[in-house]
């Protein structure tokens, strides 16, 4: 059930760490305007690829700690974008919870990556 892509070496970790770091460099002119909202971003950023890697390696960790980013893989694509906390699918509507019973379907039938 291990996403073999996310190990540290593997080519999608590294675009989605590379991903991370552009965002970072993006947003760098925030930390001239208001320096508290770019350690914000960066603490987001990191939070962010960590979680995310930790999904994929330990599916069972994810079920418990983000289970709208395993509904995201397993269900609805087109939804639950969030990976850290689903406020923003709430605020756009994109939240789509699975019953327990689809859940526990999906994860036994399907690859979540
Ligand atoms: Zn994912």
């Amino acid at each position: 059930m291990k996403d073999p892509q996310y190990t540290s070496t593997s080519v999608v970790m590294l675009k989605e760490l590379l991903a991370v770091l552009i965002l970072i460099i993006i947003h760098t002119p925030t930390c001239y305007i208001h320096p508290a909202l770019y350690i914000l971003i960066l603490l987001y950023a990191v939070n962010y690829f960590r979680v995310h890697k930790k999904a994929h390696i330990f599916p069972e960790w994810a079920t418990l700690q983000c289970r709208w980013h395993i509904e995201h893989h397993l269900g609805n694509q087109d939804k639950n974008f969030n990976i850290v906390f689903p406020l923003f699918d709430y605020i756009f509507r994109t939240r789509e919870k699975m019953s327990d019973a689809q859940l526990k379907i999906a994860l036994r039938t399907r690859k979540w990556f």
